[in-house]
C-alpha cells in the first residue's frame, strides 16, 4: 500500500463513497492456523491499562441468533487448533510475562474438543494463568470439561449462557 493510493477496492476494507459506507468483501480465511499471532515486539504496552491480554481463538459462531450481527460479519465458525492457540499462550507467558487473558471470540466453546485439548495442554504446562471468555450452553459442556476449564485457569465463561437458552439456535 503506497501513500496516496486509493483505499477503495482493497479486499476486506470498508470505505466511504459519496457519504455512504461501501464494503469490499474478501474470502474468509478457513484455516485459522495460517494466521500468525501478534507478538507485540514493537508495541509499548505501558500505554494500556489492565493486565489482561486480548486473544482471538476463533472467528464466527455456531449460533444463528436473529438479533446478532456477529454471524453476518464474521460468518460460520472456524477455530484455531489447540496447538496453535497454546503456542501463542506459551509465547505471551514466557516472552511477554502475561498471566491473564481475555478471549474476545463470540464464544470459546464452539468446538468443545478443541477447548478440552487446549485445557489439557495448559494443565500439563503447569502455567498459572487465568482466562475468561463468553460461551453458550450446549450438552457437550460436561461437568468434566467445565472442571478442566477451571483447572486450566478459566475463571469466567459467561455472556451468552443466559440468553443462549432462549435465543441461540444451532445449525
Ligand atoms: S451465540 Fe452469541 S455470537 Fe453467536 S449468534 Fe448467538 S448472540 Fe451471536
Amino acid at each position: 500500500m503506497k501513500e496516496g493510493q486509493a483505499l477503495e477496492g482493497i479486499p476486506g476494507l470498508m470505505t466511504l463513497r459519496d457519504g455512504r459506507c461501501v464494503y469490499n468483501p474478501r474470502p474468509r480465511i478457513a484455516d485459522m492456523d495460517t494466521i500468525p499471532f501478534p507478538t507485540y515486539e514493537e508495541f509499548d504496552r505501558t500505554h494500556y491499562l489492565g493486565d489482561a491480554l486480548i486473544l482471538e481463538w476463533s472467528r464466527g459462531c455456531i449460533g444463528s441468533c436473529t438479533y446478532c450481527k456477529g454471524k453476518e460479519i464474521a460468518g460460520d465458525y472456524r477455530t484455531r487448533s489447540a496447538r496453535h492457540i497454546f503456542d501463542e499462550l506459551k509465547y505471551h507467558v514466557e516472552v511477554n510475562g502475561y498471566r491473564n487473558f481475555t478471549v474476545c471470540d463470540p464464544l470459546i466453546n464452539g468446538a468443545p474438543e478443541v477447548l478440552e485439548e487446549l485445557c489439557d495442554k495448559i494443565i500439563a504446562s503447569g502455567y498459572s494463568i487465568r482466562f475468561n471468555g463468553e460461551g453458550i450452553p450446549m450438552p457437550t459442556m460436561t461437568s468434566g470439561l467445565l472442571q478442566k476449564m477451571k483447572a486450566a485457569g478459566c475463571w469466567n465463561c459467561s455472556g451468552a449462557w443466559s440468553v443462549g437458552r432462549t435465543w441461540c439456535s444451532r445449525k
